[in-house]
């Protein structure tokens, strides 16, 4: 009988996980839902088997990076990575991936901007807007800012997709895309279903689940809070 050596099968990436370490986890699951997109937090080395993409939330970049190295994530998001999984940073996390931060070391360095933290001032100077930008949605957007970084600069292979002012406020290169504003916390879906295109998966169309969801509304994600207890 002929022995044919097993070779450990990699499941087709099918899944989107949002890092579950500290900040936003359950606003993004809420949207991925929303659109039909099957997704799980991530907080331990077993959730990342079958992503094809994973977000990186808004929180505290200090204390994300710490998490981070203390549970040796930064190291299986590096791999995960370079063997195709796609990234997608909002706020803090777009800080997470910069390969520059301005004044501080940065943490991952995968993506090739220069971020710099706080820079339009305290907590106090937080803020609501509205843009349009084409590469998600022909109807202007609600943003929301919450001591936001700013993006200075956006180097080759990176495309801007929104400049405000003196910033970049989303930006995005073949395998990352970063925002430094919070669609997780708000009715908008255009982000959530362009980053799972990215990913290579069919998310809800536009006729079946709106830009921006009627149905949302601030205390939507509570319904998620359950699936964030303990590692499993
Ligand atoms: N100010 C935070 C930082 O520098 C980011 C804030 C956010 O993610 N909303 O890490």
């Amino acid at each position: 009988m002929l022995n044919t050596p097993r070779t450990k099968k990699r499941p087709h990436p099918s899944a989107i996980g949002v890092l579950d370490l500290q900040g936003g986890v359950c606003e993004h699951l809420d949207h991925l839902e929303r659109l039909g997109v099957a997704c799980r937090p991530v907080k331990v080395p077993a959730n990342f088997r079958g992503l094809a993409g994973l977000i990186i939330p808004g929180g505290e970049s200090t204390c994300l990076a710490r998490l981070l190295q203390i549970f040796t994530l930064d190291k299986i998001i590096v791999r995960e990575f370079q063997r195709g999984m796609k990234l997608w940073g909002t706020c803090a996390g777009a800080i997470i991936l910069a390969r520059t931060v301005v004044g501080e070391q940065p943490v991952l360095g995968l993506m090739d901007i220069e971020i710099e933290r706080n820079s339009f001032g305290s907590q106090l100077d937080s803020f609501t807007g509205e843009a349009v930008i084409p590469a998600f949605s022909a109807r202007p957007l609600p943003l929301t800012f919450i001591r936001a970084p700013q993006i200075k600069k956006a180097g080759k292979g990176v495309k801007i997709l929104l400049k405000r002012d003196n910033y970049i406020a989303a930006a995005e290169s073949n395998e990352i895309l970063v925002t430094v504003f919070h669609p997780e916390l708000t009715g908008c879906v255009a982000f959530h279903r362009y980053f799972a295109r990215k990913c290579g998966l069919t998310p809800y169309d536009e006729k079946k689940v709106p830009d921006i969801d009627p149905t949302w509304n601030p205390m939507s994600w509570t319904r998620h809070v359950s699936v964030t207890g303990p590692a499993r």
